[in-house]
């Protein structure tokens, strides 16, 4: 296939009248578009506005979607446990596999190619098998909780983590490696240090698994760790050997000088989900000062129920306006900045190679944009368009590992009317607050 517009290959090489041409899963060649033209007379041909690489939601739970909207305006500990966990305990199996695919929907309707995505407790394999169907990428995992957990969530410690590997034998590497399992307690609130070291001893046994979970995100959650343990939460997880290139911490809001020597030493990516940590009140995560550390930071949107969308250009739009007003500084955190953490750090965070990028040998994971719209004219400069003015509506294709997934805006893998009505049935039984 030979796709041609304009086309953003990286945050930093944008070809005015460029095409990207796709041969199985790979892209072959980036270039201008009369030269492809002419180098690849037989490819079939389609184009776009602008053509992107997909962009990656570097912390995710799809199996929220069902509680988009039940718990507004609450903290972060009264939402997860008043609202967010009663409802993923009365899940069915049939209504997580609906919750997963009214997520994976979304992102895939909107731009988003490869995820990390956080499960629940059970039915993990609805969400697994819900990805495969609908050709995202991504590194998924069950949520370990063997503490602080309510009835249906609880699990024995031995048990979570024996399930956990039943699941990593079952589905890591699928698909050409496009489904991969990351090993993902919730947070260090919820499980304990045997479970937390069971972890790391989990993702040490098998080739390429990582290690995903919530960190510092609200400061009760870091008293919380802290009177328990006795360290500051990042110290708590480094001891207990959730740190390093193959782990990603969401959040990272509430973190001390020390604690960031520690993730930048051991080389741990960060996700940034500015959105969710503004509607949740939890704080504004120090990222400027991340990336100065070198330390790896992708970009989030979190879940449903505490953003509310999986927009990933909202997400882009939200996470340089939130750093300029912190640091009253208007050059902070400026469009290249996101487009990158919203692409191959994203990519990189999640343990996917050549994915993030259009480039030649590159995975085939692309996005087309229409912007021939009254907010997108007069175009002076795609880059800023995309971070600041583009919306999710505006992707109107989603190519994942060559496969096209959504082609003129709608989606060619599922029947995404039929997953909407089923959420709306399933939303009306869920047994959670209004
Ligand atoms: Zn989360």
């Amino acid at each position: 296939m030979l796709l041609s517009g304009t086309v953003v290959a990286d945050a930093a090489t944008v070809l005015d009248d460029g095409a990207v041409v796709v041969e199985d899963d790979r892209i072959v060649a980036v270039g201008d578009r009369t030269t492809c033209l002419e180098q690849y007379p037989d490819h079939e041909r389609e184009s776009y506005d602008v053509l992107a690489p997909g962009t990656v939601g570097g912390h995710v739970h799809s199996v929220q979607s069902l509680g988009r909207g039940i718990a507004d305006d609450t903290e972060l500990l009264d939402w997860l446990y008043e609202y967010v966990l009663p409802m993923e305990a009365s899940l069915s199996r049939d209504g997580m596999r609906t919750a997963a695919e009214l997520g994976y929907l979304e992102l895939i309707e909107s731009g988003t190619t490869t995820c990390i995505d956080h499960l629940s407790v059970a039915h993990a394999d609805a969400a697994f098998e819900a990805a495969r169907d609908l050709g995202i990428r991504g590194r998924f995992g069950k949520v370990l909780m063997d503490k602080e957990a309510p009835p249906g969530l609880l699990e024995d410690t031995e048990a979570a983590l024996a399930e956990s590997e039943r699941l990593i034998r079952r589905y890591h590497g699928l698909d050409d490696g496009r489904i991969r399992y990351a090993v993902t307690p919730r947070f260090a609130v919820s499980c304990t240090e045997a479970c937390l070291r069971g972890t790391r001893e989990l993702a040490d046994d098998y080739d390429g698994v990582m290690i995903h979970t919530h960190a510092s995100e609200n400061q009760g959650e870091i008293a919380t760790v802290e009177d328990e343990t006795g360290r500051r939460n990042i110290h708590w997880l480094d001891e207990v050997g959730l740190t390093g290139e193959d782990v990603v911490l969401a959040h990272c809001v509430w973190t001390d000088e020390s604690e960031r020597e520690v993730l930048a030493e051991t080389g741990t990516n960060v996700t940034y989900c500015p959105s969710s940590n503004m509607k949740l009140a939890s704080g504004v995560a120090p990222v400027l000062d991340y990336l100065d550390r070198g330390i790896n930071v992708a970009l989030g949107n979190d879940g449903p129920p505490c953003n509310n969308t999986l927009d990933p250009f909202t997400e882009m739009r939200q996470a340089t306006l939130l750093q300029k007003v912190d640091h009253l500084e208007p050059q902070a955190l400026p469009a290249p900045t996101v487009f990158e953490m919203a692409t191959r750090n994203g990519a990189k965070a999640a343990g996917f190679d050549r994915v993030g990028k259009l480039r030649e040998g590159w995975k085939a994971d692309i996005i087309g944009l229409e912007t021939d719209l009254t907010r997108a004219t007069p175009l002076h400069d795609v880059l800023s368009h995309l971070v600041f003015a583009a919306h999710g509506d505006d992707v109107r294709f989603t190519m994942v590992d060559g496969e096209v997934l959504m082609r003129d805006g709608e989606i060619l893998v599922a029947d995404a009317e039929a997953i909407r009505e089923r959420a709306r049935e399933f939303a009306a039984e869920l047994n959670a607050a209004p």
